[in-house]
């Protein structure tokens, strides 16, 4: 397939479409590293600038609309600004209540009553980030066990924090490299990987290490890895083995908390975690995290605990932010009140989604795989995620990030660069192929996309086939 003319091509044409934008990036490049703060939202040639957005939409500087399938990292589940947390909001500072107090504020009370009610926990404690959270979960596993190594999966990602900094991506050549510099001499030999949905291979490093392994922090829906469900049969070994072993059993619901039902998905499996993260939804558009778990190893961040055993979980100026917090429990309100209703909707058309591009694809004789869905965990699933698979690979389904950053296996260039650069000039912002449905887009926007895809599959046959 002759890439570089189709991307030389759409490149052209974005920027065409994106003069303002452009500029701006250009300018932003002085003082910004490359141009902002997240690496994710700077994908080339430059990123649009939003100007607008509301529901499943989003306008830019030059005035092109998106509808919008990345939604805030996924975690708009109602779109863009629902008009419940914006009025709640408003009330709020009418009322003259304060932005940044400094005082606790009864929102968070409320808040952790509304997420604890909906998983098997004893406490849970806020933080800003869902990064931060983890980092806090691994260290209070380190405590609780008197452990050092950490187990994690090939291609998770807990956030940028120093104890999970190892097998995100494949860019440093497979999935157990270490991905930063400034971190602890130990710290490459103290993590851990292991290859997701592979119950083998979590047998073996828990016959090999297991006496030494303080947790195991695992996505059970593994988001920037390739958004797949862990089969039921991994999920349940992962509780199995951890509490064999005595290891804590870490859930990052940073992503699946709040996305596939009112709840975590540790429900669906019903595996309880020792700990369990969550961030993106719980905010309802605001930076809010939180870590939920057991109270007997919550309670080593309680600065009465001997300092040997405490955990220094206690800060952060903006932790439990009391706006952010009447945002996430506005928005939690809201989807446990719905649930019944936006839930199985928005899994229906993301099911819809899934079956028809790769129908759309075979149709044109690529070899295309959705991920996102997974029916023997939950039959509506509002997540797709699309893999452009060599022809000679046959595989029923994607199990593993292992698969999706194989470049013998999956196109990922294909995907990243030039799907979504085509999906743009559709008039779609997708993430990983597609992306998350909310339940602001309507069933003709989704049709709408699955004709641009159409579109896509039968421009790119003349040059994949020529
Ligand atoms: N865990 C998972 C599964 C994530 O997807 C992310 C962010 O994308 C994080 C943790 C980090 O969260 P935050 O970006 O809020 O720090």
């Amino acid at each position: 397939m002759d890439k570089t003319r189709l991307l030389h091509d759409l490149m052209a044409d974005y920027r065409s479409s994106h003069p303002r934008s452009e500029k701006f990036f250009h300018s932003a490049q002085q003082i910004l590293v490359k141009g902002g703060s997240h690496n994710l939202r700077l994908f080339a040639p430059f990123p649009f600038y939003d100007a607008q957005c509301h529901g499943s939409k989003i306008t830019d500087i030059d005035g092109n609309t998106y509808v919008d399938f990345w939604q805030g990292h996924f975690g708009n589940i109602l779109g863009h600004n629902p008009e419940i947390v914006l009025n709640a909001l408003q009330t709020y500072f009418q009322k003259g209540l304060g932005l940044l107090t400094g005082f606790p504020g009864e929102s968070q009370k409320e808040l952790a009553e509304v997420i604890l009610s909906r998983i098997k926990a004893d406490s849970i404690r806020f933080t800003t980030s869902g990064t931060l959270a983890s980092m806090y979960a691994i260290m209070l596993a380190k405590s609780f066990t008197g452990r050092n190594l950490v187990l994690k999966i090939g291609g998770g990602w807990h956030g940028a924090q120093p104890y999970a900094l190892k097998g995100i991506t494949a860019f440093a050549g497979g999935l157990d490299q270490m991905e930063s510099a400034g971190l602890n001499s130990l710290a490459e030999a103290t993590i851990l990987t292991t290859e997701f949905n592979n119950v083998e291979e979590l047998e073996e490093r828990f016959l090999q290490r297991g006496e030494q392994i303080a947790c195991l922090i695992i996505e059970p829906f593994i988001g920037a890895g390739g958004f797949i469900f862990g089969e039921k049969e991994y999920i349940s070994k992962t509780r199995e083995l951890t509490s064999q072993y005595g290891a804590l059993l870490i859930f990052d619901e940073v992503i699946s908390g709040f996305r596939f039902h009112a709840g975590g998905i540790q429900t669906l499996y019903g595996v309880e975690p020792d700990l369990s993260i969550f961030g993106k939804a719980i905010g309802g558009g605001m930076p809010v995290a939180a870590l939920a778990g057991k109270g007997e190893i919550l309670s080593l961040c309680d600065s009465t605990i001997s300092p040997e055993k405490r955990v220094k979980f206690e800060g952060g100026t903006f932790s439990s932010h009391p706006a952010s917090m009447l945002a996430g429990l506005t928005f939690i309100h809201h989807l446990i009140e719905n649930e019944d209703d936006i839930y199985p909707r928005i899994g229906r058309l993301g099911a819809k989604v899934r079956k028809e591009i790769e129908a759309i694809f075979t149709s044109h004789g690529f070899n295309v795989k959705c991920s996102g869905g997974d029916d023997s965990v939950i039959s509506h699933s509002s997540i797709a995620g699309v893999h452009f698979l060599k022809t000679e690979i046959d595989i029923k389904k994607v199990r593993s990030p292992n698969e999706v950053w194989d470049p013998q296996v999956n196109d990922f260039e294909l995907r990243e660069s030039i799907f979504k650069l085509a999906m743009l000039k559709e008039g779609f912002n997708t993430f990983h192929g597609y992306g998350a449905i909310s339940s602001a887009h309507t069933e003709e926007e989704i049709q709408a996309s699955l004709d641009a895809v159409e579109r896509i599959a039968n421009h790119w046959k003349k040059y994949y086939f020529s």
